[in-house]
């Protein structure tokens, strides 16, 4: 547990429009650590409160203290030290690195940095210790920049973590079956996804497999030597609003059979930097006994969505074990996430070394 309770400071979102953003205010709302002071969109939302840019959705209404926030664009001046995005990856590469270079820690769900050699990119009840790359980016900007996963890898990565450190992966097939808030806002349209599957979200099989990879290497001691293991990954969105299901089978470099990774997953237990922060769920993987769980409708909020479930294990015909694995897309991959990281950069003392300009 954590012996120290960090000072509470003032912290802005950007995107706050968004689907992820939106829910990251929400989030926000009486935060013991993190006031909310600032928010930011697109010119097209620029000057306007907030209030008035939140489309109306099933994650409940803002606060008033927060829909009157007006939002700014996003190269005006930014006075908290610590910047949460939540902008497309297009928007974010030049923005996050301005706002870095301004002095301010941004802590960032877009995918523009995380594949950076400088970058964090972490999931706090893993890979903690890579937040240690920050001093490397010490060179580019007095701020910096810290990444958290893809919606998918999220879920993956955490399930993968205990499995790799006890049998080490070989080869992992992942198969998603993605819920349709993680393709923003506007989404596919209906028509497209009733009584139907795209099989094809552009960019994400890449993502998926290189993300779980960065996050399960070793810092050796200022970079990231990746996983040595291989992921093949097929995405597809299906008809779920909520929820990423992810259908895997792996192998390991030491042979393990389905109660080997059962009791892998039962006993994983975060590291110390990881525990007590506002955000983390006392246990962050929940094996869910049953033939037919995990599912999205019923499984996804656990933990308040901060929870990765798996089930299903079982032998693997083909590689050693095949289990299922779902995490909230929304929360435990993407704004929870977001802000478990910052929770732990807080908590490291690394969100106010330089003042903002
Ligand atoms: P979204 O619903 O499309 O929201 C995008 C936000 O960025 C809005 O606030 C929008 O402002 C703002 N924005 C768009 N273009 C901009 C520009 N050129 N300059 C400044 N602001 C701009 O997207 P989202 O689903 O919330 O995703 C946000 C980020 O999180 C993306 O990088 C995405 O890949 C990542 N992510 C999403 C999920 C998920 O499940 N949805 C999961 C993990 C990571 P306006 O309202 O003014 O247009």
């Amino acid at each position: 547990m954590m012996n120290r309770v960090p000072e509470p400071i003032d912290v802005g979102v950007l995107g706050a429009t968004g689907t992820v953003g939106s829910l990251l205010v929400r989030l926000l709302d009486g935060h013991p650590w993190f006031r909310l002071r600032e928010v930011g969109a697109s010119p097209a939302s620029a000057g306007l409160a907030l209030g008035e840019r939140t489309p109306a959705d099933s994650m409940g209404p803002l606060s008033a203290e927060a829909s009157r926030l007006v939002l700014k664009a996003l190269d005006d001046e930014w006075s908290s030290p610590l910047l949460l995005s939540a902008l497309p990856s297009s928007a974010a590469r030049h923005t996050e690195a301005l706002l870095a270079e301004r002095g301010h820690l941004v802590v960032s769900n877009a995918s523009a940095y995380r594949q950076d050699p400088v970058v964090p990119l972490i999931i706090p009840e893993v890979n903690p210790d890579h937040l240690r790359l920050l001093e490397a980016q010490a060179d580019r900007w007095p701020g910096g920049i810290v990444t958290n996963p893809n919606c998918v890898t999220a879920g993956l990565a955490t399930a993968l973590a205990p499995l790799h450190r006890a049998f080490g992966l070989e080869t992992v097939v992942a198969t998603s079956m993605q819920a349709i808030s993680g393709a923003g806002r506007p989404g596919p349209a209906a028509g497209e996804l009733t009584d139907n599957v795209i099989p094809f979200i552009a960019n994400e099989e890449d993502k998926i497999a290189e993300e779980s990879q960065k996050i399960l290497g070793h810092r050796n001691p200022d970079r990231i030597v990746h996983g040595d293991f291989v992921v093949s990954a097929h995405a597809n969105r299906v008809p779920v609003l909520h929820g990423h299901l992810v259908a895997v089978s792996a192998s390991f470099r030491n042979v393990a059979g389905p109660e080997d990774v059962e009791a892998a997953f039962t006993s994983f237990e975060p590291p110390e930097e990881a525990r007590g922060l506002p955000t983390a769920p006392e246990r962050p993987i929940e094996l869910i006994p049953g033939d037919a769980r995990p599912q999205p409708r019923l499984d996804r909020d656990r933990g308040q969505g901060m929870v990765v479930t798996v089930g299903r294990v079982r032998e693997c015909p083909a590689l050693h074990v095949r289990f299922m694995v779902l995490a909230h897309n929304l929360i435990r991959g993407a704004a929870g996430a977001a802000l478990l990281n910052a929770e732990l950069c807080h908590a490291a003392g690394v969100t106010t070394r330089v003042p903002a300009r």
